[in-house]
């Protein structure tokens, strides 16, 4: 039998990597590393030229999102921060309120926030051929927005959307946060004027903590000694209009109270976020894909993760087990990194593997600058050539007359 694939938070400490190859050091050397794992053929004939790549939180730090490991220096996580698992979620009403409330206040920011250079460098690299498609484990949608043109598998969702538990419908995070404004009008309130204090806004999470401030991984704002127990959330329209049958045959009951929030008294239509929560399992269509995609490249570029959730983990490994070559470019350790660099010639430049610990934001953008560099000697080539055509033709124009 096939084990479910969940995603659990991993809070061991990670080792330092060993930086590889030992020239990779400086900002030259890991451009001159990457230049030539992008560049080298793949090992084998039967493996396709392309890479693709594997993302994590930490690519989305530079857009001003909390990291869950805090790896980038200028941020660090709440250390008495949990985030909800699914089975409470599912479970408990109370818990539900309390998620929402938070996600409520944190979702403005969040929706503000945009793709940062580390996403557009991707997006060139795919521009310029070198990448085929891309697999993240973030939920802030940057990847899609940056190159809708690469494929992207989000490995644990999206926050962009909600989704029932019972009818699988989804609803746009958007239109489900006007209807918590609508049926919460106190928290609504104090939403706007935590926004117009620009109490959100702060990127200096010491100071927003001093406002009472928390805000955590995913959109999640932490406000101490709040009421949650009064925030009320809307059922699933589809759910409600039609409620769906019960595993067991009976028709299930999807009751609201007078405004249109979800009753207790349900027992369906409860919309969640349409992402992976922690303890949730990866449905089999996108663990499929997530396979496929890494199946379709030769080699595996891994951006900002410390691949942290088996999910993320067991992709690197199927991709080294497939014989390709594994760049890992992270702030900090990575889980059994050792596995993807063992056996590595110590006097390869890059072709078999590299592992960098650099900012994503800084070094790939000159990356991409690098790697353009003999395409535009190219086009000032053929430019030059074209000029000369020109003349020629000019002087056989000539000849002819
Ligand atoms: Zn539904």
């Amino acid at each position: 039998m096939k084990k479910p694939l969940m995603r659990i938070p991993y809070t061991e400490l990670l080792p330092p990597p060993a930086i590889i190859p030992h020239t990779a050091r400086s900002l030259p050397g890991a451009i001159a590393a990457l230049q030539e794992f992008l560049h080298a053929p793949p090992p084998r004939d039967d493996l396709p030229r392309s890479t693709v790549v594997l993302t994590g939180a930490g690519l989305s730090v530079a857009s001003g999102l909390a990291d869950y490991r805090g790896t980038n220096g200028t941020y660090r996580v709440n250390k008495t921060y949990r985030p909800i698992y699914y089975h409470e979620f599912l479970a408990n009403h109370e818990a539900r309120k309390r998620y929402w409330t938070r996600s409520f206040l944190g979702w403005t920011t969040l929706r503000k926030a945009a793709p940062n250079a580390g996403h557009y460098a991707v997006r060139d690299l795919g521009r310029l051929g070198f990448v085929s498609s891309v697999v993240t484990q973030n939920v802030d949608s940057f990847h899609p927005r940056a190159h809708p043109e690469i494929p992207t598998l989000e490995l644990h969702g999206y926050l962009r959307a909600t989704v029932c538990t019972s009818c699988r419908g989804e609803l746009a995070r958007d239109v489900f946060q006007t209807e918590l404004a609508r049926l919460n009008p106190m928290w609504d309130t104090f939403l706007r004027e935590a926004i117009a204090t620009g109490a959100l806004e702060t990127e200096d999470p010491h100071e927003r903590r001093a406002r009472g401030i928390r805000v955590n991984p995913d959109g999640d704002v932490e406000v101490p000694g709040a009421p949650y127990t009064t925030f009320r959330y809307p059922a699933c329209p589809r759910c409600l209009s039609s409620p769906p049958t019960l595993a067991d045959g009976r028709r299930a009951t999807v009751e609201v109270d007078n405004d249109g929030a979800w009753s207790p008294t349900s027992n369906a239509g409860i919309l969640k976020p349409a992402v992976v929560m922690f303890g949730e399992s990866i449905a089999d269509s996108v663990k499929q894909a997530a396979e496929q995609a890494i199946d379709g490249a030769g080699k595996l570029l891994v951006l900002a993760t410390s691949m942290a959730t088996y999910s993320a983990w067991r992709l690197a490994k199927r991709a080294k087990d497939r014989g390709m070559p594994v760049a890992i470019v992270n702030i900090g350790g990575v889980r059994g990194e050792e596995v993807f660099f063992a056996g590595l010639d110590p006097n390869q430049t890059g072709t078999q593997g590299v592992r960098l610990e650099m900012s994503t934001d800084s070094l790939l953008p000159a990356l991409v600058e690098q790697l353009q560099q003999p395409l535009l000697r190219n086009v000032e080539a053929s430019a030059e050539a074209a000029a000369f055509l020109e003349n020629d033709a000019a002087v056989f124009k000539n000849m002819l007359q």
